[in-house]
């Protein structure tokens, strides 16, 4: 597979695990996965500057690293962002031991960045989110909404909220100038931590093209 198609497959997973991606019909997914990707590249192509750090300056974003391990609830989180006007809170936590053990993997599978890169493209990742929040306007809400639920004459609608992590992920590589959507990242993490094997990770890969291809 080609990096771009690689890259189209990473987001298609994304949208996939969306928890209302079922109720989306078949003909619609393509415009979620690729309204999303648009709005990821136009917020990194209205940007002044691509260098992360100095846009957290400017919006007095605080960056904190833990040395904690950031687990909630047994999940594991390298990045966390919290975002509230009424109390002049913007910050984002990054945790240390989560990014060096993302780090190590990367190195172990041949395709080594640094700490520092890796914080960088977390904070391009959660600087998506603050625009979102500050323009109070998340993708999915940008979007059509998804009618979830639906009894006699009574339709529920949602918004798709995979749509706001695939816009954030493609916000990330564009800052970031990297070749892979960033998910891909992770998907070493689970390979070399012995959660995924590579085998799984390029068949699903090849599933999600051929579901992006018909779902043209
Ligand atoms: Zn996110």
């Amino acid at each position: 597979m080609e990096q771009e198609q690689i890259n189209q497959s990473l987001a298609w997973l994304d949208l996939r695990g969306d928890a209302v991606f079922n109720k989306i019909p078949p003909a619609r997914r393509r415009y979620y996965l690729d309204s999303a990707l648009a709005a990821g590249e136009r917020a990194a192509s209205t940007l002044q500057t691509r260098d992360i750090r100095s846009l957290y300056a400017e919006n007095g974003i605080e960056i904190k690293l833990e040395q904690g391990e950031g687990l909630f609830f047994s999940v594991r989180f390298r990045a966390q962002f919290e975002y509230s006007e009424a109390k002049s809170i913007r910050r984002v936590t990054l945790y240390q031991p989560s990014l060096e053990s993302l780090r190590t993997s990367c190195e172990r599978a041949g395709q080594p960045v640094t700490l520092e890169q890796i914080i960088d493209i977390h904070l391009a990742h959660e600087f998506f989110h603050f625009l979102e929040h500050h323009q109070n306007q998340p993708v999915g809400a940008t979007l059509e909404k998804v009618c979830h639920f639906a009894l006699g004459p009574w339709r529920s609608y949602s918004t798709v909220a995979a749509t706001s992590e695939i816009a954030a992920h493609r916000f990330c590589q564009r800052v970031n100038g990297l070749a892979c959507y960033p998910s891909w990242y992770d998907w070493l993490w689970l390979i070399d931590t012995g959660k995924q094997t590579q085998q799984e990770r390029d068949s699903l890969l090849a599933s999600a093209w051929a579901e992006l291809q018909q779902a043209v």
